[in-house]
């Protein structure tokens, strides 16, 4: 399998195929390539953005994103999750707006400053 790594701008073409028990993995110019081709391999994960609705603020929308990637298989559905929270103003950078999103261990944190309106 081929990607391109997405952890910097140089944008490293990974080589992947399976070894034995593991992975061959070539094209990485830094450890870190290493580590995102074999977690996409064997637990893909993902950083949900997006917003939720909020009351009372001086404007309409809340941005959120989660506090840690979560199982790229469960990012629809915590985004999903999110249509039906509202939150009330005032808001601070960091805040956990949902704890243990769909018991991933990440929280939806929010990640603007919203004042009260
Ligand atoms: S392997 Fe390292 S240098 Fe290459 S794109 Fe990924 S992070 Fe950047």
């Amino acid at each position: 399998m081929d990607m391109i790594c997405i952890n910097c701008p140089k944008g490293c073409h990974l080589s992947i195929e399976k070894d034995g028990d593991g992975w061959n993995i070539q094209g990485y110019a830094c450890e870190r390539g290493k580590a995102y081709a074999l977690s996409e391999m064997t637990d893909p994960r993902r950083t949900l953005t997006s917003t939720v609705k909020i009351k009372d603020g001086t404007i309409t929308r809340c941005p959120v994103k989660t506090s840690a990637p979560i199982p790229k298989d469960m990012v629809r559905d915590a985004a999903k999750s999110l249509d039906s929270v509202t939150v009330i103003a005032p808001v601070k950078v960091g805040d956990v707006i949902v704890a243990n999103v769909l018991g991933t261990g990440s929280d939806i944190i929010a990640t603007r400053n919203i004042a009260k309106a």
